[in-house]
């Protein structure tokens, strides 16, 4: 007992806020069960299928009191593995738009050979949860239910409904995309003023202790591919001519190598730089402040095209992923071809995009061509009514931690619910490390803590969002 005494006070703060017994939010265990069933179920779709993920969770809610008749299963008749969940729980005043909680249950094939621990069995060690899906997105999903369960078990009142959409086939490979699927054939039950998806979530800095930013997705790039393509009449190959199909392909694939799209903002990148200026301080601060007053500036943009993350939120990308050419090793190749995918700024249309990759190869000998022709819908704008309360709950759970807006380079359902007219936002409370916790790859793991405050983080943000009278 003595040593006690010779504790100082912070040492004292120290050990009780990080010692074994955390405080627990209500019903954590009942949570931390539904986690587990919805993970250990494999929904890859290599190996396994979203609908059982769906039935079983239907069965929990209705043996929680949650009420059948708001519960719409789907499987969609082309594919008896996509199953989909609808919960609705009715507000008080039905002539305002409800507040939809959007996730995916499909997750990426996961190879047991490759883990280290079986990927669809829950681990809890070293302070993590460890199994395909913990971060995208089945801890995000088991927040949803568990904030509904939690819900309906106090007689909450929303102002706004509430919806819940739970969907199969967001991360492709063969699945019927459940967010397509109910646009197209349950428009009017998914119907929202905006949506919350995954997509946000905290940011680390690179020692994985300090908590820089709490993220509020508010737009997705993107994702179009072209193929470049050079022909020529080829021949024998030990009479070589000047032109050379490949000769002319690697030449355009050079000169788009050292091609900048110029620096394009809109509310998400531009909020998320001037937001994230005093965060980062010093060097990389000044630049994000520079670049925002002026994105032309040479230096600044120098400075932050060293992190490929900063470069590609910038600005529309394209990159060669694909090669191909020749058809013999003693022939002069008659054709060579590359695919181009570009990640582009939502707003910008594909042909604007074709016509910059033109001007930029600059050969007509060289022919460029691309997929579908359209415009993908502009970003809906961020406001302060949607980043106020994610603010003022941040505030309070996690002191000093700003809410940025933040621009995702890859894309998700929101692109398709933007498109229906329902704006989606990606906003998570779970902070992820600076590695990306192994998400789509191996040993996909997530804080143990971090699931915890999201789900505090969640259960009050959409009810915070439900009352808003405006
Ligand atoms: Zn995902």
């Amino acid at each position: 007992m003595t040593r006690f005494k010779v504790l100082s006070v912070a040492t004292a703060i120290a050990l009780s806020s990080t010692g074994p017994v955390r405080a627990q939010e209500p019903g954590e265990a009942a949570f931390r069960s539904l986690f587990k069933e919805m993970v250990e179920i494999d929904s890859s779709m290599e190996s396994g299928s979203c609908t059982p993920v769906i039935d079983k969770l239907v069965a929990r809610m209705k043996a929680a009191g949650y009420p059948a008749d708001n519960l719409h299963v789907f499987v969609p008749p082309s594919d008896a593995k996509a199953g989909i969940l609808v919960a609705v729980y009715p507000g008080r005043d039905p002539k305002l738009k409800p507040v939809l909680m959007l996730g995916h249950v499909d997750v990426v094939n996961a190879r047991r050979a490759d883990w280290t621990r079986d990927p669809y069995t829950l681990i809890e060690e070293g302070g993590y949860f460890y199994a395909r899906g913990v971060a995208d997105m089945k801890a995000q999903n088991a927040i949803w239910a568990d904030n509904l369960l939690r819900y309906n078990a106090e007689k909450y009142k929303p102002l706004r409904t509430i919806k819940m959409a739970l969907t199969c086939g967001e991360e492709g490979g063969g699945f019927v995309n459940g967010a397509r699927w109910l646009v197209e054939n349950q428009r009017e039950l998914i119907d929202a003023g905006f949506a919350l998806n995954e997509g946000g979530y905290g940011e680390f800095d690179e020692t994985g202790t300090k908590k820089l930013n709490q993220t509020f997705q508010a737009a997705q790039k993107v994702s179009m591919t072209f193929t470049l393509e050079a022909t020529n009449p080829g021949g024998h190959s030990s009479v070589p001519r000047p032109d050379n199909a490949i000769y002319s392909l690697a030449r355009a694939l050079d000169k788009l190598s050292q091609y900048d799209f110029p620096v394009r903002f809109i509310d998400a990148n531009k909020g998320y730089f001037s937001r994230m200026a005093p965060v980062m301080g010093g060097e990389i601060g000044a630049a994000m402040t520079a670049i925002v007053a002026n994105p032309q500036d040479k230096a600044a943009n120098a400075v932050l095209n060293r992190s490929p993350t900063y470069h590609s939120m910038l600005r529309t990308t394209c990159v060669a992923t694909l090669l191909s050419g020749g058809h013999a090793g003693n022939a002069l190749p008659q054709r060579a071809t590359a695919n181009i995918n570009c990640r582009v700024m939502p707003g910008t249309s594909q042909e604007e995009v074709l016509a910059t990759l033109t001007s930029v190869i600059a050969d007509p000998e060289i022919k460029i061509t691309g997929g579908r022709s359209y415009m993908p819908s502009p970003p809906p704008p961020v406001t302060e009514r949607l980043l106020a309360p994610a603010q003022k709950i941040t505030s309070k759970i996690w002191p000093g931690v700003p809410v940025v807006p933040h621009l995702q380079p890859g894309a998700s359902d929101a692109v398709t619910l933007n498109a229906a007219g329902i704006p989606t936002f990606g906003v998570s409370g779970l902070f992820r490390d600076p590695d990306n916790n192994g998400v789509h790859g191996l040993n996909e793991r997530i804080r143990v803590q971090s699931v915890m405050d999201g789900r505090k983080f969640l259960y009050e943000l959409v009810k915070a969002y439900a009352d808003q009278k405006d």
